[in-house]
């Protein structure tokens, strides 16, 4: 399927690596130039390079910083032509519990998972309704559904940005001019920071990371973790010009983990 995206401009922030990057690399095979953050820029230019190697017609701009900032956002923004697809992602934040956490901790998420994205959209929405043509997609969590104990910041600050994003989606000046603006959930993907956390779990534990990792895929109906590629393929079609009467929505994918019917 021609997803009708082709030259078109995207954004896609923090994309150096796992979920970002299987967008970028998406949007990249159906012809679309893309501008791509993260932190390290090492990561970054060799991503880069493999999305030039992917689809040599299109246009891949890098740009180094940190998008939970003004500064990180001014300059990704300023990189962009002009954005017609704007994927919006970040780091999560750390697990722990909320007794332990103060202001500071929590304004960070919020930074982070919710007033990032929030400030992009702001950014873009309206040029995006001038020119008729915008796709937004909010990498979230799966946790948005079904909260994580142990996740108390980014259960938080994510469902923050899913009830703002439930209402501006729905404004008749953007969904009537062809933006829409939508969440992905992931469930667990095999990216570094799924292999982070379980690292953790189990230093915890005294298992091997392999057996962590075994245990948690058959915690799944699949039985495995989904991929970067499958993420990225998803999210191209949400920016797809076929996907214009969906809006307002949270996809979750997961391997049929939450449990419920709806
Ligand atoms: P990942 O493999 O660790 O990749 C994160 C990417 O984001 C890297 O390119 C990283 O590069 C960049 N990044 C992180 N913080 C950034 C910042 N402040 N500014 C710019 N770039 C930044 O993580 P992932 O698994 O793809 O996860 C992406 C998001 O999905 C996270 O918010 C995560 O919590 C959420 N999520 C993931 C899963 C999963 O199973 N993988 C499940 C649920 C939710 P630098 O470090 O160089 O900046």
């Amino acid at each position: 399927m021609d997803l009708g995206i082709s030259g078109k401009w995207a954004l896609v922030c923090a994309a150096s690596k796992g979920l970002g990057k299987g967008c970028a690399q998406a949007l990249v095979r159906e012809g679309c130039h893309v501008v791509i953050t993260a932190r390290g820029d090492e990561a970054l230019q060799a991503t880069a390079a493999e999305l030039r190697g992917i689809n040599p017609a299109v246009k891949v701009i890098t740009v180094a910083g940190d998008i939970t900032t003004p500064e990180g956002r001014a300059a990704a923004l300023a990189a962009c032509p002009q954005v017609d697809i704007l994927v919006n992602n970040a780091g999560g934040p750390a697990p722990g519990d909320f007794r332990t956490w103060d202001r500071e901790t929590w304004i960070k998420a919020l930074d982070a998972n919710m007033l990032a994205p929030i400030e992009l959209i702001k950014a873009c929405v309206d040029s995006m309704a001038e020119r008729g043509f915008g796709r937004i997609v909010n990498i979230t969590s799966a946790a948005v559904k079904a909260p994580i104990d142990i996740l108390g910041l980014s259960n938080g600050a994510r469902s923050g940005l899913t009830g703002f994003v439930a209402g501006v989606a729905r404004q008749t000046a953007l969904a009537s001019r062809n933006v829409t603006i939508n969440g992905l959930l992931p469930g667990p993907f095999d990216t570094d920071r799924l292999r982070t956390t379980m690292a953790g779990a189990a230093q915890k534990s005294g298992q091997p990371i392999e057996a962590v990792l075994a245990s948690r895929r058959k915690l799944n109906p699949t039985q495995r973790f989904g991929t970067a590629e499958e993420f990225g393929a998803f999210c191209a079609f949400m920016c797809s010009a076929h996907a214009g009467y969906m809006t307002g929505q949270n996809i979750l994918l997961d391997g049929g983990a939450y449990p419920g019917t709806y």
